[in-house]
């Protein structure tokens, strides 16, 4: 069977090269398409990146030479992975959608409606099913959250099913790549800390309780939280305390996350056997060591410490460009062709 074309809506963006890096040589999914603003369009990729220094993301060679288009759903993809400013993602997401193409979106434009899915495929797959109240014909918006909140419910959502948390305390140290190309002004965050995200706090809290709930009401916990800009260019560090229904040893928290693998059978290309990765030492998971783990798409825990009865204290790390971000697209479109292929055989599919 042949490829499915997909296209990059913000291809130039710190997101979108992320998610032509990844796509390279992908064994699903052929890009056909690189879309970027009206600035770039007509360009080739790599003259639009020309200027745009970023250590180590020379693009692949498939993409170097591919001609940036407007973000127009003017010619033939299947998926169209969104990595846009969340100033126009909102309508143009909406264009492609209603022109028939399979939306996987970063961005927070249309995360909290009610008929669109917030999905991490190990958490809550089954939200999957909400699409079906979507109304642009044969194509859909699907999302994934936030950076943050990424690494936050993967983490959480075992312990939840578990032991229900009843309080979340988190507090975010987020790297300056979080902010997009070219970001924050060097003198503002360099040897500096900004306890101030635009709009962070209120995503993570939001976006949290959407996934960890039923597909229809939000989770019933309170979330706490303090997000901060710290001069770290790639990998978001979260501290969080939780306080749950019951008192479980710590070796039963560790043991519930190395063991959770909840799609280790689906085969998705860009699944990580064991998304949550364990750490015994006592001062990791450090964004410099940790945060390419298998690939960027594992988050790391580790200080994991019970605090007093049934109160528990850990620090998380995860890939904010990967995992957080273009990782969690893929994965969501691989998710959603897996669930396409299995009902072409008339197999139970999750949508
Ligand atoms: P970015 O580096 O600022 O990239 C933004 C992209 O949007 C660029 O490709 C840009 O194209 C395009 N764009 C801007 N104005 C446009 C217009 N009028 N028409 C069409 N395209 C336009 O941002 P980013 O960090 O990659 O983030 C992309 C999205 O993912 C955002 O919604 C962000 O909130 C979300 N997100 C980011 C992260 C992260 O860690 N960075 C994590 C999770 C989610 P030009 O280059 O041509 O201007």
């Amino acid at each position: 069977m042949g490829k499915t074309a997909v296209a990059v809506l913000g291809a130039t963006g710190l997101v979108g090269r992320k998610l032509v890096a990844m796509l390279e040589g992908h064994p699903w999914f052929e890009v056909v398409a690189l879309c970027a603003s009206p600035r770039n369009a007509g360009k080739a990729y790599s003259d639009a990146l020309g200027g745009r220094g970023l250590a180590g993301s020379a693009p692949p060679a498939y993409s170097k030479a591919m001609t940036l288009r407007p973000c127009e759903p003017d010619f033939e993809a299947s998926i169209a992975f969104s990595a846009l400013d969340s100033g126009v993602a909102g309508p143009i997401e909406e264009d492609f959608a209603r022109a028939g193409f399979v939306v996987c979106s970063n961005a927070r434009n249309h995360r909290l409606r009610p008929d669109v899915p917030l999905v991490i495929p190990e958490v809550n797959a089954a939200h999957l099913e909400i699409a079906r109240l979507q109304r642009y014909g044969g194509g859909m918006i699907v999302t994934n959250p936030n950076c943050s909140t990424v690494g936050l419910a993967l983490a959480l959502a075992p312990v939840h099913r578990a032991f229900r948390i009843e309080r979340a305390f988190v507090a975010t140290l987020q790297a300056i790549s979080g902010a997009g190309y070219p970001g924050l002004p060097a003198l503002a965050i360099a040897g500096n800390a900004i306890p101030f995200i635009a709009g962070e706090e209120e995503k993570v809290r939001s976006e949290t309780a959407k996934i960890l709930g039923d597909g229809r009401r939000p989770a019933e916990i309170d979330i706490d939280v303090h997000c901060n800009r710290v001069p770290v260019a790639n990998g978001h560090l979260i501290n969080v305390t939780l306080e749950l229904a019951e008192d479980p040893a710590v070796a039963e928290l560790k043991r519930l996350w190395r063991a959770f693998a909840p799609l280790a059978d689906l085969g998705l290309p860009s699944a990580p056997r064991y998304p949550i990765i364990v750490r015994e030492e006592a001062d990791r998971p450090q964004p410099a060591l940790d945060t390419g783990a298998n690939g960027g798409m594992s988050v790391s825990v580790g200080r994991i410490r019970r605090e007093r009865a049934g109160v528990f204290s850990f620090s998380l790390l995860l890939d904010n460009l990967v995992r957080g971000a273009a990782g969690a697209a893929l994965l969501n479109s691989e998710l959603l062709q897996n669930a396409f292929l299995k009902s072409s055989r008339n197999e139970p599919d999750i949508l």
